[in-house]
C-alpha cells in the first residue's frame, strides 16, 4: 500500500515526497482513511510509529477542502507537553507547506503576545497545551465553537500529568457535533472512559 492508496491529495503526495518516505506506517495505513472520512479514531500507538503523520496528513486535507472562517479556528490539538506541541507544529508547517493554513501554536513558558496576535489574525488549526489553552479562553482570546476537529494526543501521559479535568473543560466548550482522534500508548480505564464520553462510534486502530 502507498500513500496514493490512502485518498490524500496531490498536495500532501508532494509533501510526504519531499519528506523522502516512501511506505505509510501501520498507524497511518489505519487511521488516514477513517479521518479522511470524518471517523472518530482511537490510536493505540507509541510515539516513533508515526502517528503525527497519521493525524496531521488527514487533518491538512480536511482543512484545505473547507472555507476559513474569519478568526474561527476550525481544529484543536491537544498535547501533553511544550516540547510535543512544538513537534507537532512543526509536523504542520512540513506538510502542510503546498497548502496555504495558518496554526498558532499555544504553549505555556512563554508570553502570551505573539499569541494572541496570531488568534486576533485568524487560524485554521490551535495546537496546544491544555493549560495555556484555558488561560486564553478564560481571558477572551479564543473562540472555540467552530472547533469541529479536534485531537487529544498522548492521552495516558495527559493522564499522569492530571490534565483530564482540562480535557474536560476544553472538550465541553467545543461543538458536540465534532470529529475526534485520540491517540494513546496505552488505554487505562479513566482513558477508556474519556474515550466513551467524548468520542462516536470510533474506530479503533492499535499497532
Ligand atoms: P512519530 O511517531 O509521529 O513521532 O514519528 C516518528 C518518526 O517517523 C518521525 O521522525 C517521522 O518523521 C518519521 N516518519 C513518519 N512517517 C513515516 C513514514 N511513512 N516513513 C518513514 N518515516 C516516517
Amino acid at each position: 500500500m502507498t500513500f496514493a492508496d490512502l485518498g490524500l491529495s496531490d498536495q500532501l503526495l508532494r509533501a510526504v515526497d519531499d519528506s523522502g518516505y516512501t511506505d505509510p506506517t501501520p498507524i497511518q495505513r489505519g487511521a488516514i482513511p477513517a479521518v479522511l472520512m470524518g471517523k472518530d479514531l482511537i490510536g493505540i500507538a507509541q510515539t516513533g510509529t508515526g502517528k503525527t503523520a497519521g493525524f496531521v496528513l488527514p487533518m491538512i486535507d480536511i482543512l484545505a477542502q473547507g472555507r476559513s472562517r474569519a478568526r474561527m479556528p476550525r481544529s484543536l490539538i491537544l498535547e501533553p507537553t511544550r516540547e510535543l506541541a512544538a513537534q507537532v507544529a512543526e509536523n504542520f508547517e512540513k506538510y502542510g507547506k503546498y497548502n496555504k493554513l495558518s496554526m498558532a501554536l499555544l504553549i505555556g513558558g512563554v508570553q502570551m503576545g505573539d499569541q494572541i496576535k496570531a488568534l486576533e489574525k485568524g487560524v485554521d488549526v490551535l495546537i496546544a497545551t491544555p493549560g495555556r489553552l484555558l488561560d486564553l479562553f478564560q481571558r477572551g482570546k479564543i473562540l472555540m465553537n467552530g472547533c469541529d476537529l479536534l485531537v487529544i494526543d498522548e492521552a495516558d501521559r495527559m493522564l499522569d500529568m492530571g490534565f483530564i479535568p482540562d480535557i474536560e473543560e476544553i472538550c465541553s466548550k467545543l461543538p458536540t457535533n465534532r470529529q475526534t482522534l485520540l491517540f494513546s500508548a496505552t488505554m487505562p480505564p479513566p482513558i477508556q472512559k474519556l474515550a466513551a464520553k467524548f468520542l462516536t462510534d470510533p474506530k479503533r486502530v492499535e499497532v
